[in-house]
């Protein structure tokens, strides 16, 4: 079955259009290298910020189109309206030139991601089918086509004297679970949530980094929402060979130090590429760590303590902190987070909940300490804690006496081997749903096929 698939995808070409953040770039280097392995031609079409590396891909060919971008900014709404508007002429001008100058080697389809709306309507346009790629979780895609609804029933813009209240639409979330940018005027989320639902509903097909052990029931709803065929494949890096996809240097002397630990001891703690904590909420991470006896391994990002753009590390941490943890730490940049948790030395992940670390996280059976920053970072957090039951969800701030207790509850407590144990269960299932009959195996398979069927 696979060889005659190979047979038939020679000379098929994909044009794949990743939004230009780690969280994305991550999923869609996955498919294009799954796409590549079942024998299709990958063209990356990027913009010039936050660009990829091609030498790490040299059998794949590079389209750049200026995007308007020079940095991130905290505003990320507003950035991706702009992305939108900045990239939709130069993707228009590189989609036409690229059907005249490859000729011969016909494109199959155009993968885009969800939030590159601009992207998708000029692909439909010039007749090519455009299938996206949803790097978030099925329950989130369901709040988005719910946004409307949500707004008019009250729900949002959200208001701090609400947070608590359960949205019976979409349970198991609760009002401060749902979409949130707070850099972000909330009118501005509403209309690129608006935009990005348009698109996906006249789109071919969409795919999903996530599996039906998990999210099947939520799955099943976006089906029921939009008349589009559906192809959950995750977990995509599961699936996929490994790929370079990083934008920033992976450290890999922590995987040294993973090495020399006791097995099931380290507590990982990252926060994704966006999230970023003020000064306080530095100290109070890091005496949280000096006071809870666990080995760590901490990635602090460049950029990610705000208001200190300048701020050095280790040195900007609180005075005692390296002499208390001397020996017990590891603190690194940039981190190769998915080896990272397939290593046998780490017990627990305290993560922000972006959905490529959350999935990672579960793909590995690492139980979770949530403290969700902004996006759809509270939503997946919940499902963490109240669906699957494999962590703990940070609620009241960052205080380090809270969050040393929430660390030994998860890592050395009764309460914390139940945890354990429900995350082997849901590695187990995650194997099954990649293995050669299981359920993103086999979506994979349909979904080559749907691709030579256009
Ligand atoms: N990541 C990494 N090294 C790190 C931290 C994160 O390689 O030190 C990767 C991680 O494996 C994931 C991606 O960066 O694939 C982050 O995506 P996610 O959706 O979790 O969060 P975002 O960065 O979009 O907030």
């Amino acid at each position: 079955m696979e060889s005659m698939v190979r047979k038939n995808a020679n000379g098929h070409r994909i044009v794949l259009f990743p939004a230009p953040f780690q969280g994305h770039i991550n999923p869609m280097f996955h498919l294009a290298s799954l796409l590549h392995s079942r024998g299709f031609s990958i063209t990356i079409l990027h913009t010039n910020f936050n660009s990829p590396d091609p030498t790490n891909y040299p059998n794949y060919h590079f389209v750049s189109v200026p995007s308007g971008l020079t940095t991130s900014t905290d505003d990320v709404v507003a950035m991706i309206l702009s992305l939108n508007a900045n990239c939709e002429g130069p993707f228009r001008d590189q989609m036409s030139r690229m059907r005249l100058e490859r000729g011969g080697e016909p494109i199959a389809c155009v993968v885009v991601d969800a939030l590159l709306y601009s992207g998708q309507a000029v692909a439909k346009q010039l007749g090519l089918p455009t299938l996206v790629l949803r790097t978030g979780s099925a329950a989130s895609f369901n709040m988005f086509i719910a946004f409307p609804l949500l707004w008019k029933r009250g729900y949002l813009p959200i208001q701090d004297s609400r947070l608590e209240v359960p949205v019976n639409e979409l349970p198991p979330l609760r009002v401060r679970d749902l979409l949130r940018v707070e850099q972000s005027n909330p009118e501005k989320l509403r209309q690129l949530i608006d935009l990005v639902v348009k698109e996906t509903r006249t789109s071919s097909a969409i795919i999903f980094n996530t599996f039906l052990a998990i999210e099947g029931n939520e799955l099943e709803k976006v089906r029921e929402e939009l008349s589009v065929p559906i192809f959950p494949i995750g977990p995509l890096h599961k699936l996929s060979p490994r790929t370079e996809g990083s934008l920033m240097d992976q450290d890999h002397s922590c995987l040294d130090w993973l090495d020399k630990q006791d097995p099931r001891s380290v507590l990982y703690v990252s926060f994704g590429s966006l999230a970023s904590m003020d000064t306080k909420e530095l100290a109070e991470t890091a005496w949280a760590l000096a006071n809870c006896q666990q080995p760590f391994l901490w990635v602090l990002r460049p950029g990610s303590i705000r208001g200190s753009a300048r701020i050095v590390l280790p040195q900007g941490l609180p005075q005692g902190f390296e002499e208390e943890t001397r020996g017990r730490g590891k603190i690194v940049k940039w981190a190769p987070q998915q080896q990272v948790l397939a290593h046998p030395a780490v017990a627990a992940f305290w993560t922000h909940n972006g959905w490529n670390s959350t999935v990672e996280s579960i793909s590995e059976g690492i139980p979770m300490l949530c403290k969700p920053y902004f996006s759809d970072q509270m939503g997946n957090a919940r499902y963490v804690s109240e669906v699957w039951k494999v962590g703990i969800q940070l609620e009241n701030g960052l205080e380090r006496g809270e969050l040393e207790s929430a660390i030994k509850r998860l890592m050395t407590e009764k309460e914390g081997d139940e945890m354990k144990r429900r995350a082997r269960d849901l590695k187990e299932k995650a194997a099954q749903c990649v293995a050669k009959e299981g359920s993103s195996h086999v979506a994979l398979d349909k979904l080559v096929d749907y691709v030579l069927s256009f």
